[in-house]
């Protein structure tokens, strides 16, 4: 029998209300010094690159840092910083961008094909930065069924947790809950750890221990600043393949057309803006 699911919804429903209810003061963060990070209509007329990545969300600011080390990576973000901003940084404004309906807002309000009322991210971090900040590991049984290098798991993790992973006060009513799951019988009580383990457990939070919350735009700060752009308010609007190994990204202000370039087995993107219609058939 998989007890893990039950246990982790529980412990996930758990993590929400209790950082809903602990409403700390405090002051929002200081933004990293990210010579990468420019708006976009500040951004060259032409560039190159290796990688372009669309959306600098919870995967995207970690595949853009990786990608960094190696290549030289553009990644567009319709959104703004999440530095300075304390609705996003600070876990006394929690619920604050969520109700933020403004066109501005790091969140934006929609509803699902089912009709359920969501919010999705428009902000540099991505979801990391309106999420209720509940962090645990993945299931080893789901790391191995999906064929990813175990090692290199465990390594991303510790890379990950390094940043933005912290152990949560345990208050009142946080251990009202831990209690009343292990009453219910919700066995065994593995105590804290970043592992996803059956029973109840105390999981980790993206919130520090003055309330500051840590998101995956503080995971750029592992990039190689020369191997990586961040352009801020660039919202992609289509990708159109027009001609074979041309690739034209459409967005708000302008057009990026990449150029496919085959060169020494290496594929190399050119990146040009205010150029709309740069490849025509
Ligand atoms: C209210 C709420 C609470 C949650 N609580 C938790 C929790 O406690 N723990 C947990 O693990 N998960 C939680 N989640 C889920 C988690 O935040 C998401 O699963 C995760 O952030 C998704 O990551 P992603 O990289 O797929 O997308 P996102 O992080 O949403 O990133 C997508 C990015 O792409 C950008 N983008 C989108 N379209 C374009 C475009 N056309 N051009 C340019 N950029 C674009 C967006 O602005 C965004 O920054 C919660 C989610 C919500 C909404």
């Amino acid at each position: 029998m998989n007890r893990g699911p039950s246990s982790f919804q529980r412990l996930l429903i758990a993590a929400l209300a209790g950082i809903l209810l602990f409403n700390g003061f405090c002051f929002s963060q200081t933004a990293p010094k990210y010579s990468f990070m420019h708006q976009a209509t500040s951004a060259p007329a032409l560039s190159y690159f290796d990688y372009i990545i669309i959306g600098g969300g919870t995967a995207g600011c970690p595949l853009a840092a990786t990608l960094s080390q190696n290549a030289i990576v553009l990644l567009l973000e319709r959104g703004g910083s999440p530095y300075g901003n304390p609705n996003i940084t600070n876990l006394g404004s929690f619920g604050q961008t969520l109700s933020d309906l403004s066109p501005s807002s790091p969140s934006q309000r929609f509803i699902s094909e089912d009709g359920v009322i969501s919010a999705r991210a428009r902000v540099l971090g991505g979801g990391s930065c309106l999420n209720a900040g509940f962090y645990t590991r993945a299931e080893s049984r789901y790391v191995n069924d999906v064929g990813w290098d175990g090692r290199l798991v465990n390594e991303s993790y510790g890379w990950v947790e390094k940043k933005v992973a912290f152990e949560p006060p345990i208050k009142q009513w946080q251990s009202a809950v831990r209690d009343g799951l292990l009453e219910v019988g919700v066995n065994p009580y593995n105590g804290f750890t970043y592992d996803h383990l059956p029973g109840t457990k105390v999981g980790g939070t993206i919130f520090d221990v003055d309330g500051h919350r840590h998101t995956a735009a503080d995971l750029l700060q592992y990039a190689n600043p020369s191997g990586l752009t961040v352009l801020l308010h660039a919202s992609v609007h289509k990708i159109l393949f027009r001609v074979k190994d041309v690739l034209v990204v459409s967005c708000d202000y302008f057009s990026y057309s990449f150029d496919r370039k085959f060169e020494e087995g290496n594929m190399t993107h050119l990146c040009g803006l205010n150029v709309r219609w740069l490849y025509t058939e």
